[in-house]
């Protein structure tokens, strides 16, 4: 077979972990390539995307930042240029603070670091297969415009979003099954522009039982919610004070809508507040469109779930249209190019998070970054769209360390994973955006480590501390948080 190339580290999937992954392997000093199936790098934060809530989640209820490296870098580059919110003020910071972001900017960004850092690409490219010399994984196989060819490398790290190369690898993984279990809904999101803001809020001001300020209210009590949303408005001048709430819902109207068979029975007629370029902010729309009970992994129903949810958003657009104060001339402006899919598989790695673990805010040797969050499989299909936390609803002393064998998937060797597929129980599942980058980073390094020490990365969990001092000099938080 044709060989594209020899690596130190190849990258497979350009999502947030995948540029994460390589950007940081690249600093560590190893030879990088990063293959993406599409032109565009970002994933489901901006390709797939974008999402509403991007940069939440980095401080714990102590206001202790516990997540920054990459993640923190990449806000602050477009925080620079106007692109991002600034972090809340310190007394605002906890564990559902957001600070969103401009999804577009962000991924012609991340082009730059990929230059800046050396990083070697291969765009529109299928990873379809490994190569693999006994248990150890070599390279793995692209098809692309110029054919079938071979990627070699030293370390290969799966950030492929839903598992594929690991699986192919031999690796062995956890999914629910949709006969046990609802399975979180793939969506389709898409934006709207043309509102008129000073009517969305002049509505909200004299009817404030019709939204919900849903993230912000997810802890409260029902009954607080309504006095919340109007303390919260006295406070609002512009549409601007808006963006660090996340997002709102018309929650009673989206079940009158259903009632009334005008709106199908999947979305939830809200939508995130969004900072684009030039202090404007724009409507998208991400649970508008889902697609209830869809396996992913089996391409017929994937297939089936790219119809459903262009159906569902035609539908859920011109309700908004029609039905939301301050809509009436909205019109869509992008439509996400693919189904974004939230729950597949997880690769059993060497170690696997419990929901213990998020409990008892579980501290470990090998940590390589932390997490403030509880949230996995809870966000479901239809009208009750806010994410469940199970049970106790969090860390419980402020984050959880994220161990290094997370990312060491078994049975396999010369591979690590990294984004939504580590290694976790299905109830703290790691698939939000910053603690995607937090395990890319982390697998970069200790990629790049392994080939500088000649060893697997199943060997490096003897003894990871250059992984961590390293990570450390990158701005990582590994210590010193509750
Ligand atoms: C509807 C929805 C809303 C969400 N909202 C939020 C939110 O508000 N906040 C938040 O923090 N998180 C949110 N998430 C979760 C978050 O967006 C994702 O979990 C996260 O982006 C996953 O990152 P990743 O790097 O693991 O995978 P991805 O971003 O999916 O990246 C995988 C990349 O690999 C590429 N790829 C896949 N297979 C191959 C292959 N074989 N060869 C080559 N390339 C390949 C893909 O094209 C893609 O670029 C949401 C998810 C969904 C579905």
């Amino acid at each position: 077979m044709k060989i594209f190339g020899e690596y130190d580290v190849v990258v497979v999937g350009g999502g947030t972990s995948g540029v994460a992954a390589a950007v940081a392997s690249a600093r560590a000093g190893a030879n990088t390539i990063l293959i993406e199936r599409f032109g565009a790098l970002g994933g489901q934060m901006n390709v797939s995307g974008p999402p509403g809530f991007s940069f939440a989640h980095l401080w714990n209820n102590y206001g202790e930042q516990c997540l920054a490296g990459f993640v923190e870098e990449t806000h602050h580059r477009l925080e620079k240029d106007g692109l991002a919110v600034p972090y809340p003020k310190p007394k605002d910071r906890h564990a559902s603070s957001f600070v969103l972001v401009d999804p577009d900017w962000w991924g012609l960004m991340v082009f730059e670091m990929m230059t800046e850092n050396g990083v070697n690409l291969l765009l529109h490219s299928l990873a379809v297969d490994v190569l693999k010399k006994g248990g150890s994984v070599t390279g793995v196989i692209v098809e692309n415009t110029s054919g079938r060819m071979a990627v070699l490398g030293r370390v290969v790290i799966d950030c492929s979003g839903e598992g594929d190369i690991a699986m192919r690898a031999g690796a062995p993984y956890e999914q629910v099954s949709k006969d046990e279990y609802e399975i979180e809904p793939p969506s389709i999101s898409f934006t709207m522009d043309g509102v008129d803001w000073d009517r969305v809020l002049q509505h909200m001001r004299e009817s404030p039982e019709d939204v919900i300020f849903q993230r912000r209210e997810m802890f409260l009590p029902p009954e607080e919610g309504i006095k919340f949303r109007k303390e919260y408005l006295k406070r609002v001048k512009s549409i601007d004070d808006m963006l660090l709430l996340g997002s709102i819902s018309y929650r009673q109207l989206t079940r009158d809508l259903v009632a009334r068979g005008e709106l199908h029975p999947y979305g939830d007629l809200g939508f995130f507040f969004t900072p684009r370029e030039g202090g404007k902010v724009q409507a998208i729309f991400q649970h508008s469109s889902q697609v209830p009970q869809c396996d992913t992994t089996d391409v017929r129903e994937l297939t089936a779930g790219e119809v459903e949810a262009r159906r569902q958003v035609v539908i859920a657009a011109r309700a908004a249209r029609k039905y939301i104060p301050g809509f009436e001339n909205a019109y869509l402006t992008r439509i996400t190019s693919y189904l974004r899919i939230r729950e597949t598989r997880r690769i059993m790695g060497d170690y696997k998070i419990t929901l213990d673990d998020v409990y008892e805010s579980r501290k470990f040797e090998d940590v390589i970054g932390k997490s403030v969050m509880t949230m996995g499989g809870h966000h479901v299909a239809n009208i009750d769209t806010l994410s469940q936390f199970p049970g106790k609803g969090g860390a419980k002393d402020g984050s959880f360390d994220l161990p290094y064998r997370i990312l060491v998937p078994q049975k396999v060797e010369n591979m690590l994973v990294a984004g939504k597929m580590v290694s976790t129980d299905r109830d703290c599942y790691l698939r939000f955006l910053p603690e995607t980058m937090i395990t890319g980073q982390a697998a970069g390094v200790a990629a790049a480590v392994c080939v500088k020490k000649a060893v697997t990365p199943r060997q490096l969990e003897r003894d990871i501390k250059e992984v961590q001092d390293i990570l450390v000099k990158q701005g990582a938080i590994l210590f010193g948080t509750r």
